[in-house]
Order: structure tokens, then sequence, then C-alpha cells
């Protein structure tokens, strides 16, 4: 397997927050460290990162997820400084330029648009800047949602003519039955085709912060193999793993490009 030269990488928000919210500092430093070290090996990063309305509204002092849209806008706007500001510092220990780049579904569906974010994306990526891409929350609104980052991130490898997407999660890959349910549950290694079977085995979303759960990521799976374009399932426990991941070892769960 040929080594992948362009990469996607998509974080949630329960693997960059800590229960109370407040942002897993560990985790985030691991995950840019490793990113830093991809990038200065010569395969190019972009990295898709939730947490926006997490990290916000608990800065905000409020004790729960906002149920309105005003209420999630305006988390999102605080949350995505704090996010960037924490971004910029940790790339920037590693020599790295960072630039925030916000979608929303109107950008990706309108050609004009699109062509312009693509090209930003290559300019960026050419100059070795790593983009981290958020959908632009503060701004969306439901007939420009993209709503989940699973989906955010297949749009973004198929606009950067990405090799590989990987999904870092809370999970560690795709099961044949639920997990959290079934202890005898069984990891699926490789996706050959992503058939009706496979497609059943998504449930709902997974945790209280994130937006996505496995059907966001298995449609997100056939969204990017079918253009040609590898996606990987892998915990976010320890980012060490996107080595692995890189290499083609067996790690979460690989869905082949069609
Ligand atoms: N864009 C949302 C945020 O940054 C996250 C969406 C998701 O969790 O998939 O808060």
């Amino acid at each position: 397997m040929e080594k992948p030269s362009r990469v996607v990488v998509k974080i949630g928000s329960s693997s960059l927050t800590y229960e109370n919210g407040k942002l897993n500092l560990r985790r985030m430093d691991r995950l840019v460290r490793v990113l830093s070290d991809l990038q200065n090996s010569g395969v190019q990063v972009v990295l898709v990162s939730s947490g926006a309305i997490s990290v916000g509204f608990r800065k905000l002092g409020l004790p729960e997820k906002p149920h309105d849209i005003p209420g999630k806008q305006a988390s999102a706007a605080v949350g995505q400084c704090e996010l960037m500001y924490t971004y910029d510092k940790l790339f920037s220990e590693y020599g790295h330029a960072v630039a925030q780049v916000l979608l929303t579904r109107d950008v990706v569906e309108n050609a004009e648009m699109n062509e312009n974010a693509v090209n930003t994306f290559d300019t960026l990526l050419g100059l070795g800047a790593i983009p981290i891409v958020n959908e632009n929350d503060t701004v969306s609104i439901d007939e420009i949602k993209i709503g989940d980052n699973d989906t955010l991130s297949a749009m973004v490898a198929t606009m950067v003519r990405a090799d590989l997407l990987v999904l870092m999660s809370d999970i560690d890959g795709l099961y044949d039955s639920d997990p959290h349910t079934n202890p005898g549950a069984r990891l699926i290694e490789r996706v050959e085709r992503i058939t009706d079977e496979i497609m059943a085995l998504g449930g709902g979303s997974a945790s209280a912060v994130g937006t996505g759960g496995m059907l966001t990521k298995l449609t997100a799976a056939k969204t990017v193999t079918a253009q040609g374009i590898d996606m990987v399932i892998v915990s976010a426990e320890n980012p060490d793993i996107l080595y692995d991941v890189l290499d083609g070892k067996p790690a979460g769960t690989r869905f082949a490009a069609q």
C-alpha cells in the first residue's frame, strides 16, 4: 500500500473535552504533536475539529448545551475562538501555521464557492499550513446546515482529494453488534463494501456532547470510498495510533476505497 500523501483527520467533541466540558489538553497536545510530525514527514494534513459548541456553552457558564439555535450559535462563536487559540498555540510550539476554515453547506454545494474553497485549501496545503475546519455554526441555519462533522469531514476529504479520511472518536471502530450492550461484540477490521447489512450496524449518537454517531460515520464512509478515498474509524484515546493508520497497519476499522 502506498503511504497517503494527503490526509483528513476528524476529531469529535467528546474526544477533545472532559465530561465537565473543559478542553482535554493532554489529548490535544498529543494529537497536535502527531499531526505536526506527520506534516514534517511530508504528509499534508487537514484537521476537522468539533468542540465549538461544547467548549463555548461551558465557557459562557451555561448549565447544559442550549437547545435553541441562537444559544447554540452564541456558544459556537465563543468555543471556536478558544479551540483555535489552543490549536494555534500548540501547533506553533511545533513550528506549524494553522488556518481556520469554516464551511456551510451552500459553500460545498455551490460550484463557484466550492471551487474557491478548494483553491484556498490547495494554496494553504501548498504553503505548508494546516487547515483546521469546522462548520460555521454561528451562521448556520437549517437551510445551509451540514449538521455533523462526520458528514463535513467527508465533504472536505472529497474537496481536497484526500487519499485517506480518519475519523477519531470515542469508539474504536465498527462492531458487529453494539459493544455498549453486548460484551461479546467483535470489532470489524476491514470493510470491502458498504452493504445494507453494514449500514444496518449504525445506531444513534453515542455520546452526550457529539452530534454524529455510527450512522453518520458509515454514511461518510459510503461517500468517500465511492470517491476512491480510504476511510478509517479509530479511537481518539491515543493519537499515536495515526502512525499505524498511515502505515496501513491494523487499527480500528478500515473501509476500502472503491
Ligand atoms: N460543529 C459542531 C461544534 O463544533 C460539532 C458538530 C459535531 O459534533 O459533529 O460544536
